[in-house]
């Protein structure tokens, strides 16, 4: 089994062969982790939690659920669910812009510039930010349709494992969202926390 340490508000990249499964722990709890899985024989073919959606039925991924390329190829089964549910298909990821937009000023780590970087160290060029799957993230649509993300109640050493359907670059990021923005809990108070990966 390989295991790597994401640290906070990095990402990092792995491969995951077909047949193989991923496990993403967050063992301090509440932290934001954004999935990005890519065809490794065809990197145009990314997951889309868009397409994934109208064939599940759902807009939160749940054990048995496969997710689909753009392509709406199975490209990976969430097959166990260590966090109770607790997770998004919805929110792009973060980037420069969205920081800039909440009134940062200067550079602030982001899971787009994480995944280009992840990317980069594999030798791979990324242009296009897919929608991750974001794991551990608590969002909820209110009857008005309106977007919430209140506090964020996942445990510590709550795990999500997904099973690859083909072969896969992966890459995780611990999303460094840490703006204290009302009505906005994405990660846990204290700020950004490892990630753990487990490819078996
Ligand atoms: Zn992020």
């Amino acid at each position: 089994m390989e295991q790597i340490v994401v640290p906070p508000r990095e990402g990092r990249a792995v491969r995951v062969g077909a047949g193989q499964s991923l496990k993403i722990v967050t063992p301090h709890g509440s932290q934001a982790a954004d999935f990005f899985a890519y065809n490794a024989a065809d990197l145009d073919e990314w997951l889309s939690p868009m397409h994934t959606w109208v064939w599940t039925r759902s807009v939160r991924p749940r054990v048995g659920d496969v997710f689909l390329s753009r392509f709406r190829n199975p490209m990976a089964e969430l097959v166990e669910d260590g966090a109770g549910g607790v997770h998004d298909m919805m929110i792009a990821a973060c980037d420069q812009a969205r920081y800039e937009q909440f009134g940062y000023e200067g550079h602030h780590a982001s899971c787009s510039e994480n995944l280009a970087k992840a990317m980069r160290a594999l030798g791979h060029e990324v242009t296009v930010t897919p929608q991750p799957v974001n794991f551990f993230t608590n969002t909820r649509v209110d009857e008005e349709g309106r977007l919430l993300s209140p506090p964020n109640p996942v445990r510590p050493g709550a795990y999500v494992t997904v099973a690859a359907r083909m072969d896969l670059v992966c890459v995780v990021s611990s999303c460094p969202f840490d703006l204290p923005v009302e009505g906005w809990t994405i990660n846990a108070p204290g700020g950004p926390t490892e990630l753990l990966l487990e490819v078996a």
